[in-house]
């Protein structure tokens, strides 16, 4: 007979409950004397009597527990929740015990490390833009419990629209340069009329295995839904130009809407959004980031340095470059960008070439990012 678990609570650590059956119980009568052994009444019953007494119940507890477990043992169950035993005294001098509880078949939990590891979440930011005023699409976050991927898209909501729901095409590219395209994803949201509109995480198709090497995502939108109607978006979206890295960094600093860095050629003017402005306008028209706020506050011309840099081999070369054009820049940048040298070359010797990593810090320093 298979060992018979019992519980008077409702679960057992460790083990999961796969099918409840029957609640039942087993009765035990004891002998019509058992009272009249130790007297009939309770105010009869001294310490030593009572200490019988106790010995006598004991007894016919362990009997019926003993039978409840019997009894269970011949049905298909192996476990009993819920379980308790009950004295009950009928009129004349009859007593029993009743043992019960509800009948249930139970499993140890499955608890391998493969299903403790399977969370996994990724957020990326979105690699393409729309230079409009349609809802623009920021991050792409993706989580998986085991049970099926879900996705979540958050949006620029420029306009402070009413926005109820986004029809979109998602392209996600892994780290090995491959493309997966997720098509007319429905994305609704809880809450509109704010600036950055977080969707309800809706399930997709994409096999959770595939999350943690996915490198990028780009947003296509198709539709959006307004109080005010549906809107097509005809337009091709414009890619992001920037290294992941940059592009973090570019995140982190100016927003998340951020997609460029600013420039201007005194004509016209290029805000973080992306939008190209007159050269007149104080403000952009579609992120109302303002110019002068953007401005760099380096008056050195960087740019034909870093592409003479970019023609260099190793920091030894690099270093030489900017030591030509050293007295020339502004003062405070001076120490980081002999310290971005100095570091470049201590790690060169170590791990191989640092040309790029040195340019791009160099470049971001000049960017303040
Ligand atoms: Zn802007």
């Amino acid at each position: 007979m298979e060992d018979i678990m019992i519980t008077s609570g409702t679960s057992f650590e460790g083990y999961e409950i796969s099918e409840y059956g029957p609640y039942r119980f087993v009765q035990t009568i004891l002998s019509s004397n058992f009272l009249k052994e130790i007297g009939s009444s309770i105010a009869d019953i001294a310490t030593d009597r009572s200490s019988i007494y106790q010995e006598k119940l004991d007894g016919a507890m362990n009997e019926a527990i003993k039978s409840f477990k019997e009894m269970a043992g011949k049905t298909k169950y192996n476990a009993v929740v819920g379980f308790h035993t009950n004295v009950v005294d009928y009129s004349s001098n009859i007593t029993s015990v009743v043992a019960a509880g509800t009948l249930v078949s139970i499993k140890k939990e499955y608890q391998s490390e493969f299903e403790k590891s399977v969370f996994v979440r990724k957020e990326l930011y979105v690699n393409n833009y729309y230079d409009k005023l349609v809802p623009r699409a920021v991050k792409i976050v993706l989580a998986s419990e085991g049970k099926g991927t879900r996705i979540s898209a958050w949006f620029n909501n420029y306009n402070m629209e009413d926005i109820k729901a986004i029809k979109a095409d998602i392209k996600f590219t892994n780290i090995y340069g491959d493309e997966i395209t997720l098509t007319g994803v429905d994305f609704v949201f809880d809450k509109t009329g704010q600036s950055l509109l977080k969707s309800d995480y809706i399930e997709c198709k994409l096999p959770d295995k595939y999350i943690k090497i996915i490198s990028s995502s780009k947003v296509y939108i198709q539709k959006y839904v307004t109080s005010r109607g549906v809107y097509s978006c005809g337009d091709d979206p414009i890619d992001v130009d920037l290294s992941p890295l940059k592009f973090k960094a570019l995140k982190m600093k100016k927003g998340l809407d951020a997609v460029c860095n600013y420039k201007s050629d005194g004509l016209v003017w290029t805000c973080n959004c992306g939008h190209v402005n007159e050269g007149g306008a104080e403000e952009c028209v579609i992120c109302s980031r303002k110019q002068d706020e953007m401005k760099n506050t380096v008056s050195f011309n960087y740019e034909p340095m870093i592409e003479e840099m970019r023609q260099k081999e190793y920091v030894m070369e690099i270093k030489d470059v900017l030591m030509k054009h050293i007295k020339d820049i502004d003062s405070g940048l001076r120490m980081q960008l002999l310290e971005i040298m100095e570091s470049g070359l201590q790690y060169e010797k170590t791990r191989g070439n640092m040309k790029d990593t040195v340019i791009e810090k160099v470049e971001n320093l000049f960017l303040g990012l």
